[in-house]
């Protein structure tokens, strides 16, 4: 852990005046504070059925939901698991929710049955929302720890129906006095090391967020309620759920809603709907800039193009830039602890501050950032590297049931830690330059080496694992393993690989599998990951 100096610190602010933040709304009044001039407006159009939801319907169904949870007996304080893809009824179960001060935790619907049993065990989930495919998966650990479980589609016999929830009545909606302080949602990270730890975000935390990026004097940064925003990256990822959902329903824009990304579906649904900002991640731009077909369509509704969640390589941004010359293209930086937004580029500011290639924006208003020295803590000066940090009330209130991990990540002062590596130039811009933290990022995904490392040692014939980033031109970064055989055991680099894809999501496979004699560690056992990822830099094993 970093230590304190006693030097004054150099705190870096937006370049933005701040703004004011009800922080005293539960999250669903923040988000639906302006119904009445937008109620009759377009709030979600299903992309793959093109029904369109207006502002009103999604509030009113939003309380049917509500009511219709309590009725299932969840109450202030009880989580609910969110498995389904990208989809109207995840909007309406997260904002009803939010209504009873209930919490969602949502996950990848294509996780294992270890993986979400995990999340819902970690989390307490007392209900279990999903499709019928995934129902297999989750029935044995629902049964044996009394969960319910609840499907959007056609419901296996014993399973609840999504219909008894949008059948509530809305006028039944108890009175529950929601603080600010409490927690509204549950998303999993592992943050700067270890196993996924469910991180705690209150309404006041995304109530924050969401005004730091649309509210205030320069209003809407990014989205204005004549926009058609692309909600293509996954609900159940905060950047999606936090930049792309609240963000369009505070500011009253139509929100698309594609299940999964295909590109030829995406330029249709570009041309068709007239979408005029994506928020993206890296292999999506990648697909996008590489794309023969883009040509083909009528993609001029395209105001804004945004990337973030991973980093995005300075040449694909120069190609995405010239494929769409008269959009404006900036990144911004997230991390589900921050909640999740830390910076954004400021191209649509009243008066636009020009976005530098390779920049990730300025710190987020409302809010302080700072550089420090990883070694001694110092804060450092402006165009030095470090750590960044930033503290303010978007940030997570801790990870749940983990006061060890929480105090790691947060100090004293209330400097969230982010592991991340950058500095910010003479114009306030911030530079990520490296990752100090075990995390990989799979195409945006989270990839937590602790936990395939875990996974990999549960095997017999593997004395000792270690896992890593290696550099992908398609996914960012793909996970790879350096393994220390069993005696005389010669297993193989496929049996490993088999070993490991059984068990978890796609995008957690083990790509590479590398023998060694032994991992590089501390005198205190802490595996020396920079000496593996050095390994790999240097073109291990040849
Ligand atoms: P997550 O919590 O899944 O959102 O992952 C957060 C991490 O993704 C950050 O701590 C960074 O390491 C990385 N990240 C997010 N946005 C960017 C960006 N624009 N450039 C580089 N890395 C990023």
């Amino acid at each position: 852990m970093a230590i304190q100096t006693e030097q004054p610190e150099l705190i870096f602010r937006s370049k933005l005046p701040d703004i004011y933040v009800p922080k005293h709304l539960p999250l669903h009044s923040y988000c639906f504070e302006n119904i009445s001039k937008v109620g009759s407006r377009p709030c979600l159009i299903n992309g793959s059925t093109g029904e369109v939801h207006t502002y009103y319907d999604v509030e009113l169904t939003s309380r049917k939901v509500a009511s219709g949870l309590h009725k299932l007996g969840i109450r202030r304080g009880d989580v609910i698991m969110l498995l389904v893809p990208n989809s109207p009824e995840f909007v309406f179960v997260f904002l009803g929710a939010s209504h009873l001060g209930a919490i969602t935790t949502a996950a990848n619907p294509f996780f294992t049955a270890a993986e979400i049993s995990k999340q819902a065990k970690s989390s307490k989930a007392k209900l279990i929302i999903t499709n019928s495919c995934h129902y297999d998966k989750i029935k044995d650990f629902a049964r044996e720890n009394g969960v319910k479980i609840m499907c959007v589609d056609s419901p296996p016999q014993d399973c609840l129906h999504f219909s008894e929830l949008t059948q509530g009545d809305e006028n039944k909606i108890p009175e529950v006095e929601i603080s600010p302080d409490d927690v509204v949602a549950l998303p999993y990270s592992s943050g700067t090391t270890g196993l996924p730890k469910g991180v705690m975000l209150a309404h006041k935390s995304l109530v924050t967020s969401v005004a730091q990026q649309v509210d205030g004097e320069n209003p809407n940064l990014y989205f204005h309620s004549e926009d058609v925003i692309l909600c293509v990256l996954p609900l159940f990822h905060i950047y999606s759920l936090n930049s792309v959902l609240l963000c369009g329903l505070r500011a009253g824009a139509a929100i698309l809603i594609m299940q999964k990304f295909e590109i030829i579906s995406l330029l249709e649904l570009i041309q068709k709907h007239k979408v005029s900002v994506m928020p993206i991640v890296p292999p999506i731009v990648l697909a996008i800039a590489k794309s023969p077909e883009l040509d083909k369509y009528d993609l001029s509704s395209i105001k804004m193009l945004k990337s973030g969640g991973a980093p995005l390589g300075k040449e694909l941004e120069e190609t995405v830039k010239a494929k769409f010359p008269h959009a404006k293209f900036g990144q911004g930086y997230g991390m589900t602890e921050a909640g999740p937004v830390l910076a954004m580029c400021l191209a649509f500011a009243k008066e636009p501050f020009e976005v530098k290639s390779g920049a990730c924006g300025t710190v987020v208003r409302n809010a302080e950032m700072k550089i420090v020295d990883p070694e001694t803590g110092a804060s450092l000066p402006r165009n030095q590297s470090g750590e960044i940090c930033i503290r303010g009330d978007q940030i997570m209130k801790g990870y749940i049931n983990d006061p060890e991990a929480t105090e790691r990540t947060i100090d004293k002062e209330g400097w969230l830690h982010t592991g991340d590596i950058g500095f910010i130039d003479d114009d306030d811009e911030l530079f990520i330059v490296d990752r100090l933290k075990e995390l990989i990022k799979y195409k945006g995904f989270q990839v937590a080496p602790a936990e395939l490392e875990a996974l990999l040692l549960t095997h017999p014939n593997i004395s000792d694992a270690a896992v890593v980033p290696m550099k992908d031109d398609a996914a960012g970064e793909v996970p790879v393993a350096f393994v220390v055989r069993s005696n005389s055991s010669d297993i193989t680099e496929d049996q490993i690989k088999q070993f490991v894809s059984k068990q978890v999501v796609f995008y957690k496979r083990i790509n590479r599998v590398f023998f060694i004699n032994a991992i590089p560690k501390s005198p205190v056992g802490k595996i020396l990951r920079k000496e593996l990822r050095a390994k790999l830099a240097a073109g291990f094993p040849n």
